[in-house]
């Protein structure tokens, strides 16, 4: 089969849609292609008869308060709840309330900013002067978050980068965080609801093995539904993974110019692993006389899962398990039972065995991230030395390729959902200059 119309678009996840959406809007034909059976890319959420709230095995949370997200939910008639929660960590035998851990990474990474070369994050908090009291607390927060919240590892990870994603103001990472009412399957819904579709479609289960660069524009070859697909477009937008990208798994005719191998070299596709758990009761809320009734996360360092979150401020029996970076990696194709059987170990270290947690668990939920070819990883990181990396991927090449993905988002937007909305509304826009030109 074959098809003609201004825009291929590569990706069904937060910025394809997005991407597809300005079009429909601008007035473009365009086709989505996707290799999945589903739209959402990396955000995957399961709404089985029975569970109390959407269940996101893939993004759950709204970073920030990117107006992107927020315009989306208006669109989606919902709303975002403010994450609620006391946060406690298990220091010297007992959980115990922690203060804010956002406030004293920001701190250590304005002093990062003043660096000269850039070195990784590692061998930066090391340089930190000994004598200083802070100093063991700032090193051990600073490697929390940059190994759980970037999932990068701290040997490979710039500071240079990390230090402009946690600059203060309106473009800093800040601590504000919101899940969507209804999951993100409902602005996933949205976006798909929004498009036109006498012009824009999705084809799902739709791989992309080629694109070749024309005199006139590009050609993408896919496989649809088992049958070749042959899409003859203006231009594409390019909305896959960096993992993806790095695998080569799409091959680009011509080869695509040194510097976009150069910014994949870059970037690093982080891991994580995160195991959702349901209990018959949110026991948690009664162990200690209630102590930890309004605990919203529980933080353990030495832990194989080191964070578990609740749902607060909804009072549901789930529980979330999660790793990233080189804690992820410790866990690599493991499978869910034996990644379950950890958990629980940790819960019992954390909340004791009366109840036993095993005995109060019902169902486990979970989907591997690492060793899914349509991902290959959580979300993208820079690499010492690599500072220009993601404004390089997002350049477009000869007015006809596009690239679009939270890989390519400014620092204080990139790896999430957030940033992966904004740089397909980005790329959607320069494509509409492109066809008007
Ligand atoms: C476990 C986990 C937890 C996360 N938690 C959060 C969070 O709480 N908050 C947050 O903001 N972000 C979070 N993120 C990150 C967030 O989910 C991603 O940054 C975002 O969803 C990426 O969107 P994207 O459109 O850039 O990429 P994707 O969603 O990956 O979209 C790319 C699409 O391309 C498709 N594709 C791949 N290969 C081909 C091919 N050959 N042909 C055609 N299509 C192809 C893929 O199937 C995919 O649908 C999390 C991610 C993970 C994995």
């Amino acid at each position: 089969m074959e098809l003609n119309v201004d825009v291929a678009v590569l990706g069904a996840g937060a910025a394809g849609l997005a991407a597809a959406r300005v079009l429909s809007n601008g007035g473009a034909s365009a086709v989505v292609l996707e290799a999945r059976e589903r739209i959402g890319g990396r955000l995957l959420t399961r709404e089985d008869i029975g569970l109390p709230v959407p269940v996101e095995l893939g993004g759950g949370f709204i970073h920030g308060t990117a107006a992107v997200s927020f315009d989306l939910l208006r669109a989606a008639d919902t709303v975002a709840m403010d994450v609620g929660g006391d946060s406690f960590a298990y220091e010297d035998g007992a959980l115990r309330v922690r203060e804010d851990p956002f406030e004293i990474v920001a701190a250590v990474m304005a002093r990062a900013r003043s660096l000269t070369n850039d070195v990784s994050i590692d061998d930066f908090l090391r340089s930190l002067p000994e004598a200083d009291p802070q100093t063991a607390r700032e090193r051990r927060y600073t490697r929390m978050l940059v190994e759980g919240f970037d999932a990068a590892d701290p040997r490979r990870a710039s500071t240079l980068a990390l230090a402009e994603e946690w600059s203060p103001g309106d473009e800093g990472q800040t601590s504000a965080l919101y899940r969507p009412v209804g999951g993100y399957a409902r602005l996933l819904r949205t976006l798909h609801g929004a498009l036109d579709a006498a012009r824009v479609h999705v084809r799902l289960a739709t791989p992309v093995q080629t694109v070749r660069r024309e005199a006139d524009g590009v050609v993408v070859e896919a496989t649809s539904l088992g049958e070749p697909l042959l899409v003859r477009a203006k231009t594409a937008i390019v909305t896959l993974p960096v993992g993806v990208l790095q695998a080569a798994a799409v091959r680009f005719v011509p080869e695509l110019p040194t510097a976009k191998h150069e910014a994949l070299a870059g970037l690093i596709m982080g891991p994580v692993v995160k195991l959702v758990l349901r209990f018959r009761s949110a026991f948690w809320e009664r162990v200690h006389d209630g102590r930890y009734r309004d605990g919203g996360f529980f933080h353990r360092a030495e832990a194989a899962f080191p964070t578990f979150w609740t749902t607060l401020p909804l009072r549901t029996p789930l529980l979330v398990a999660w790793a990233g970076g080189p804690k992820a990696d410790a866990l690599a194709r493991r499978e869910q039972p034996a990644l379950v059987a950890l958990a629980l170990d940790d819960l019992r270290i954390l909340f004791g065995t009366d109840p036993d947690p095993h005995a109060e668990l019902e169902a486990s939920y979970a989907h591997d991230w690492q060793a899914d070819p349509h991902a290959r990883g959580a979300y993208s990181y820079v690499a010492t030395g690599a500072g220009d990396a993601r404004a390089q991927l997002a350049a477009a090449v000869d007015d006809t390729l596009f690239f679009a993905g939270e890989a390519t988002a400014p620092a204080s937007e990139a790896g999430t959902v957030a940033g992966a909305l904004q740089t397909g509304e980005r790329a959607a826009n320069e494509v509409l200059a492109a066809l008007r030109r």
